[in-house]
């Protein structure tokens, strides 16, 4: 079982629970999960990366659509195992650049306005141009390009 397995079957685990004790039926790929197995073991076989970011995303939009309901839950426990995992396997994978075009700062070098910070984890980390590639150290403006 990889990590993305781990990470799907918490959120499917967490979500069906929800779903049952909201008395709400839970969004088709939970449903689906249950179908084939009693138990959550991971992602099904038959769904690629496309359709798990998917199902992913309907399946976190339909727990904001709740949000006010689940936090009279008190699931406490559950949501704590959950974002654990979440904030662990973020610090694990590097994840792509997350585009900010409001926070995108001048660079220094090319004078476009494309510097963006490049986070791994806990929002710190290095910043980089768009265009020209060139890269600052997290705390650095603007003017504090390194030129190599
Ligand atoms: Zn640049």
């Amino acid at each position: 079982m990889d990590d993305a397995d781990d990470l799907w079957a918490a959120l499917v685990e967490y979500t069906g629970e929800v779903a049952e004790r909201l008395q709400d039926p839970a969004p088709a790929a939970v449903g689906a999960t249950w179908a084939i197995d009693e138990s959550v073991r991971g992602l099904p076989s038959w769904m690629n990366s496309e359709l798990a970011y998917t199902a992913g995303f309907a399946i976190v939009s339909w727990l904001i659509d709740r949000v006010v309901d689940i936090a009279e839950l008190r699931m406490n426990d559950a949501e704590e195992f959950l974002f654990s995992l979440i904030r662990k396997l973020q610090s694990r994978y590097v994840l792509d650049p997350i585009e900010r075009p409001a926070h995108a700062r001048t660079c220094s070098v090319c004078g476009e306005r494309a510097v963006v910070v490049s986070w791994v984890s806990d929002e710190t980390g290095e910043a980089s141009c768009r265009v020209c590639g060139a890269t600052y150290a997290p705390d650095e403006d603007e003017d504090g390009a390194s030129r190599g």
